[in-house]
């Protein structure tokens, strides 16, 4: 029997490329010796998007939706693709056509020839972008490197092709701030890279504004690694021995007689902010862990599914 690929496609407001991917999808997914279907995550657009995939639907048994209730964002929109995908793999892949469908065949080979479980998408260069995007790309992907305890692969995103084990043990994971490329990235196996030149957003304005990018930047440095508050103790560790140094500096200066005390407004003032700046910024790292621990342990649904079409039974997601 024919293996089964599902791909899925996050969409939120994305009425102008939509037709598009579809039909480039299709026109690769037809050239394949597998069962395909394509699974659309409407991510509570408040455009057209939703009319039109339905009209997909119409002509085509193969398309699956998924629509949420309102945006609960593209972390959470792939993360519902994944827990209602039952196939052999599955393609993550944007809606936008950044990350080309003509390279879904080349992925699958990979696949098959290095015997692998991830073949994950590596970008030789990101078209149509602008600079901050690129360079806050880069910086943070290292940063992020640096700070987590599991080696997470530069310049990736979620365009990646995984099979049955790594859907089965993703679906497993049932923490709420998903970062998805670092889960499977964390979930190992055999993992290879796939080098694609990132083309530029077919149509439309980037569904992810500065807001949305430092959520996903916060949510994957916190949930993948403790070292933030090492640093924080780090930092408290040296300003207690710079405060001692300093006193002793200063209470031996007053007895012997070299440090005139009344001048020192300049550096009170400096010692002030300067521990004042060390203690908030360290409440603050204590305080964004304990705000995750707050978001987890409410234990809400990861998102809240308003209608779907084409699947046969109404149990086969997590959450309703
Ligand atoms: N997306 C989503 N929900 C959101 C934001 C984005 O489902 O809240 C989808 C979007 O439709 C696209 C993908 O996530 O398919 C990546 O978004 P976008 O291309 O706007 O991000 P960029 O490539 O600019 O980082
Ligand atoms: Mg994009």
């Amino acid at each position: 029997m024919n293996k089964s690929l599902s791909v899925i496609v996050p969409c939120f407001n994305e009425e102008e490329v939509i037709n598009e991917t579809y039909k480039r999808l299709k026109a690769v997914l037809i050239t394949l010796d597998l069962n395909t279907e394509i699974i659309f995550i409407n991510d509570g657009s408040s455009d057209n998007t939703e009319h039109l995939l339905n009209e997909f639907t119409l002509t085509d048994k193969n398309i699956k939706i998924i629509s949420f209730s309102r945006n609960f964002g593209h972390q959470k929109a792939v993360t519902a693709g994944l827990n209602h995908c039952t196939s052999d793999m599955a393609v993550i892949i944007d809606a936008d056509l950044q990350d080309p469908p003509e390279v879904i065949p080349e992925m699958i080979k990979t696949m098959i020839e290095s015997n692998s479980q991830v073949v994950y998408c590596v970008r030789k260069s990101r078209k149509g972008e602008g600079i901050f995007k690129k360079l806050s790309a880069k910086a943070f992907y290292r940063l992020l490197n640096f700070f987590s305890e599991v080696r997470l692969p530069v310049d990736t995103g979620d365009f990646r092709l995984i099979d049955k084990s790594i859907i089965r043990e993703f679906n497993q994971m049932h923490e709420k701030g998903k970062y998805i490329r670092g889960l499977v990235s964390w979930i190992g196996f055999k993992q290879v890279p796939f080098y694609y030149e990132r083309e530029a957003r077919f149509a439309g304005e980037t569904k992810y504004p500065f807001s949305k990018m430092l959520k996903l930047a916060t949510t994957s440095l916190l949930y993948f690694s403790t070292k933030p508050l090492k640093l924080a103790s780090a930092l408290g560790f040296f300003s207690v021995a710079f405060s001692l140094i300093l006193g002793v500096w200063s209470v031996l200066g007053k007895l012997m007689g070299y440090t005139h005390a009344s001048s020192g407004w300049t550096s009170l003032f400096v010692l002030i902010i300067f521990f004042g700046g060390v203690q908030l910024l360290t409440i603050g790292i204590v305080g964004s862990y304990i705000g995750n621990l707050f978001d987890e342990i409410k234990n809400r649904p990861e998102y809240i599914i308003d209608k779907k079409v084409n699947f046969e039974t109404k149990e086969d997601g997590k959450s309703e």
